[in-house]
């Protein structure tokens, strides 16, 4: 089988404060987190190094996003050599609420990857098509055009840092999840993308995982599919019901 450890991220967006925090450090640290699923876990900015100083080690933490310089005249944003001072480890980078809200152009989303990588973070890169994108049948060209402005920072020994997020927009917080079939043929085409564009070892090692309305109820069918290697998780991240998730393949 497939040598892709589990992996399932938690993106707690723009929510929490202390005190809800301490909530979801209470059930992370309580859960029987599966020991061979990869758990990431990515707060807001603010709370990073709180964070990563309250959550047992075993868990780890992300940022939500980063910019693609260490330092300089840039108000407001995080470089990756500070999210690493805090000692954390991961960036999602290119949320799809990054696109769509913040505006961000497939080429900044490939500029703050190599930085990373560079810099010494693991990245969670997310490409997805859109709700009239999917409908006009375009959501291989949209995808793979994503796909490529990512690889094409991504030098070959890093590849083992990176894992693929792919998140249909129509379904982040919409409560409509892609079947797990569907989920599955566009994985694997986003694989065989990989064996065809970087090289077939990087497609067989790099981790896909899917995010979109994922629940409790609906992980274990997803986790079944062979190329769906794990989860981003939005709303059900900040709740108890994330350790299911974390626990699909049990
Ligand atoms: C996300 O924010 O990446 C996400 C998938 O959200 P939700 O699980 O709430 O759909």
């Amino acid at each position: 089988s497939a040598p892709r450890n589990f992996f399932v991220g938690g993106n707690w967006k723009l929510n929490g404060n202390k005190q809800e925090i301490g909530k979801i450090i209470n059930f992370l640290t309580a859960g029987n987190l599966d020991p061979s699923t990869e758990v990431v876990c990515a707060p807001p900015t603010i709370y990073l190094e709180y964070v990563r100083q309250t959550l047992p080690s075993s868990v780890c933490v992300a940022a939500q996003n980063c910019y693609k310089v260490p330092k300089g005249a840039f108000t407001g944003e995080t470089s990756p050599a500070m999210i690493k001072d805090v000692g954390v480890e991961w960036a999602i980078i290119g949320h799809s609420e990054r696109r769509n809200v913040f505006g961000e152009s497939d080429e900044l989303i490939g500029a703050k990857v190599g930085h990373a990588l560079e810099a010494g973070l693991k990245v969670i890169p997310c490409i997805g098509e859109k709700l009239e994108e999917m409908e006009s049948g375009k959501t291989e060209e949209v995808v793979f055009c994503q796909l490529k402005a990512i690889a094409d920072n991504i030098k070959p020994d890093q590849w083992q840092n990176v894992v693929i997020a792919y998140e249909p927009v129509w379904a982040i917080g919409t409560g409509k999840t892609a079947s797990p079939a569907q989920a599955q043929e566009i994985h694997v085409m986003l694989r065989k993308w990989l064996n065809d564009n970087v090289s077939a070892d990087v497609a067989w090692k790099t981790r896909i995982i899917y995010g979109g309305s994922v629940t409790a109820d609906n992980c274990r069918e997803l986790a079944r599919e062979r190329d769906i290697d794990g989860f981003l998780v939005g709303g059900v991240s900040l709740k108890p019901d994330f350790v299911q998730i974390v626990n699909a393949r049990q």
